[in-house]
């Protein structure tokens, strides 16, 4: 255990004044790690570089003392990846309650919709626009 504290009292040593990690140095060092593997995978070198500039770009995030840019950029992906995001946080949700409930789009307006499994044939109608169809889950 007191090797693990000297090793967290040095990183924190190290990151003060620092920015440290966010959201979108976590994406280029996932998104550098699987260049990685890619590179290996294929054996193309152009990956491993891209991969090693994500590594150098990620680490110049986190140890830059420039907040205010860091946190702009950060904010800016946030901004332009929102839509993704949610869609990939929504599936998730679907995929874990998938046993429990049956999702469907809407056939006229493709809003996501959803019955509980077992309920047999319902009627549904569509809180965006109204539609109603018949389903079975
Ligand atoms: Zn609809």
């Amino acid at each position: 255990m007191r090797f693990m504290d000297r090793i967290r009292q040095s990183l924190s040593r190290a990151l003060y004044g620092r920015y440290g990690s966010d959201q979108l140095s976590r994406v280029i060092l996932y998104v550098s790690i699987g260049l990685l593997f890619l590179a290996y995978a294929t054996g193309i070198g152009l990956f491993m570089t891209f991969s090693f500039a994500g590594y150098i770009w990620a680490i110049f995030r986190i140890f830059s003392k420039n907040k205010e840019a860091r946190a702009r950029e950060n904010m800016l992906y946030l901004q332009k990846t929102e839509k993704l995001r949610t869609e990939i946080r929504q599936a998730r949700v679907r995929f874990r309650n998938r046993k429990q409930y049956k999702y469907f789009k809407c056939p006229q307006c493709r809003a996501r919709l959803r019955l509980t499994r077992g309920c047999g044939e319902k009627t549904v109608t569509c809180q965006c626009c109204g539609h109603k169809f018949t389903m079975h889950a």
